[in-house]
């Protein structure tokens, strides 16, 4: 598309799954295939990067070192100058666009800018880590209802709106994102607020890449194990009874 042509070109929300490029949909991948330009993320796969073509224009937004390359407003802005100069965008992010990605944000700003924008479903790392690590994250023996929650909060909020009672009190599967950074305090504040002991915890880093690593203990020991096994981010901690069917 021309630069001088007022219509503006559309932009696809695309969730590149949880690491393994098999695992994205085939609409995700034509996508890319086809696109102008690319906004990716730190944990979009390199290998589904190199399925777009040679003169795609390819801007990383992710983390650099723990911190942002860009502010959420200033990639919801570029979103915007990007359909301006280009027939297709790519808004690509690691597992669902829509999973504590701010995919939900970036579909407003193009909304209320009057850009065209489609959105694809990724599979989420929210249910691929349990599964990968040989974890269901439902199973009829042991729950009826899973429930998944954040455990690192935007850091401009000045308080949390993290309900640990209603977290603590749910039954069933309780999986946690963006969570290793305050592991040890969370698994705390859960038991403070009445989560079993003994439930059977895991974490599983780096699921559906050559790097999957996983350890299991209880709600009650998995700080430890992780600090022993060495996990860190990006992983998910399971906790619920169906950590019980994990090899
Ligand atoms: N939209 C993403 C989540 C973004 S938040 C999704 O649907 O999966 C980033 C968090 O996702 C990480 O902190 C981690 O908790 C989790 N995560 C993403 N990819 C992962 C992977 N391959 N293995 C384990 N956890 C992952």
């Amino acid at each position: 598309m021309k630069a001088e042509d007022k219509t503006p070109g559309k932009v696809c929300l695309v969730g590149a799954g949880p690491g393994d490029p098999g695992l994205m949909t085939l609409r995700g991948k034509e996508l890319v295939e086809r696109a102008d330009c690319l906004v990716y993320d730190a944990l979009v796969p390199a290998s589904v990067l190199a399925w777009a073509s040679p003169d795609c224009e390819k801007i990383y937004v992710g983390k650099r070192s723990g911190v942002h390359a860009m502010p959420q407003s200033q990639i919801n802005e570029l979103l915007v100058t990007c359909a301006s100069r280009h027939a297709c965008t790519v808004r690509l992010k690691g597992g669902d666009p829509y999973v504590f990605g701010r995919g939900g944000e970036e579909a407003a700003a193009l909304y209320a800018a009057g850009v065209p924008f489609e959105v694809v479903p990724g599979i989420s790392s929210a249910i691929a880590g349990p599964a990968l690590a040989g974890i269901p994250v439902t199973h009829r023996a042991h729950c009826t209802q899973f429930t998944v929650f954040t455990g690192h909060e935007d850091a401009a909020k000045t308080e949390s709106t993290l309900d640990i009672q209603g977290i603590a009190a749910a039954k069933g599967t309780k999986v946690m994102l963006m969570g290793m950074s305050r592991l040890r305090r969370t698994l705390d504040a859960l038991l403070e607020a009445g989560q079993d002991a003994d439930t059977p915890a895991a974490a599983v880093q780096w699921a559906a890449t050559g790097r999957q690593r996983s350890v299991s203990a209880t709600v009650a020991t998995l700080a430890d194990a992780v600090e022993e096994a060495g996990i860190g981010s990006p992983a998910v901690v399971v906790i619920g009874e169906v950590v019980s069917e994990m090899p």
